[in-house]
């Protein structure tokens, strides 16, 4: 099984120069990374549990509530009392450098307006230590319960959940949040793998397109909710231009109290956004987002940290 052929010719024009070496991370399973969580234990404690059960945990260097076990692990580590006391969550390491570059603060109004299946929340609300309000919101039903106990089972109690359409919560919430993650549906290319057809079996540049349509609304969305002076993380697991430089291009053409914010990240794999995609040129400011290239340990990732100004 390949990945599909549209796919690549898109790939190698984003990185001519390293795409043989970035598509060949999609042929094997990267290591399975959890985060251990400090609402429900502490790292010691997790680490003790999961060698006695004969896990090996390998610690990952920039962040000490990250670690990493081997693929094989996987399925053992999803039976683990830990994982089903919600002490620890499975969470890939892309996928914890969003809270990270969104750094909310305990006290503070923060809200995941794309949150299910909550790894991105249960890390907030972490590092809020459960003070403050946390509003997560998710519209797909199954995936609402889901979120739902996870973050109970995660010992999350600032969350207040929502079964509603993110596009929606703009209007009815104006100028609320002091931060807002928007880790956005996605046509989910970074999570594709060479060797499981069910990954790409949904992508198309039809696809592409309409999820970009989805992510500017619910940018604006966000960006309303926002209160003045408050921080924005836009986030995508795809490679596309369409799906992430051009959804923030377009946002800071329509929006002029919206700026985007330089961001520094604890890994070396990050190139800065393009500045030109086919004839589409994008606006100086666009180069600050942040693309996460894919690794033998890391999914490929898009970050954009942006700021409603005062
Ligand atoms: N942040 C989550 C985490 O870390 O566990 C992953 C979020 S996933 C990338 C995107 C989510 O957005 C999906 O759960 C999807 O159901 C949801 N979604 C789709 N359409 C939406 C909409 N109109 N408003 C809000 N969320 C939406």
């Amino acid at each position: 099984m390949a990945l599909p052929e549209a796919f690549v010719e898109r790939f190698r024009l984003l990185y001519p120069d390293e795409a043989d070496a970035l598509l060949a991370t999609f042929e094997a399973p990267r290591p399975v990374s959890f985060r251990v969580n400090p609402l429900k234990t502490n790292v010691a404690t997790a680490l003790a549990a999961l060698k006695k059960e004969g896990f090996t945990p390998e610690p990952v260097a920039w962040y000490p509530y990250a670690f990493r076990v081997p693929y094989a692990q996987r399925d053992a580590l999803t039976r683990s009392p830990l994982f089903e006391r919600g002490d620890i969550y499975i969470q890939s390491l892309s996928s914890m450098l969003a809270p990270l570059a969104l750094d909310p603060q305990p006290g503070e109004t923060v809200l995941d307006l794309a949150a299910a299946p909550g790894g991105k929340s249960l890390m907030m609300a972490a590092q809020m230590r459960n003070e403050g309000w946390l509003s997560v919101v998710e519209p797909g039903r199954d995936r609402f319960f889901r979120l739902k106990a996870n973050l109970e089972r995660g010992g999350v109690t600032i969350a207040h959940h929502y079964m509603a359409d993110g596009r929606s919560v703009g209007a009815k919430c104006p100028a609320m949040f002091d931060r807002v993650m928007l880790d956005a549906p996605c046509s989910t290319e970074a999570k594709f793998k060479a060797w499981d057809e069910k990954s790409t079996a949904y992508w198309s540049e039809r696809k592409i397109k309409e999820m970009a349509k989805l992510q500017f609304r619910l940018l604006l969305s966000a960006f309303k909710s926002l209160k003045p002076g408050g921080t924005l993380l836009y986030a995508t697991c795809s490679f596309a231009p369409e799906e992430n430089e051009a959804v923030v291009d377009k946002a800071l053409d329509r929006l002029e109290n919206l700026e985007v914010l330089p961001l520094t990240l604890p890994v070396a794999n990050i190139r800065p956004g393009l500045s030109t995609w086919g004839k589409k040129r994008f606006c100086n400011e666009v180069k600050k987002c942040v693309r996460i290239l894919p690794t033998e340990t890391m999914d490929g990732f898009f970050l954009c940290k942006l700021r409603k100004k005062s």
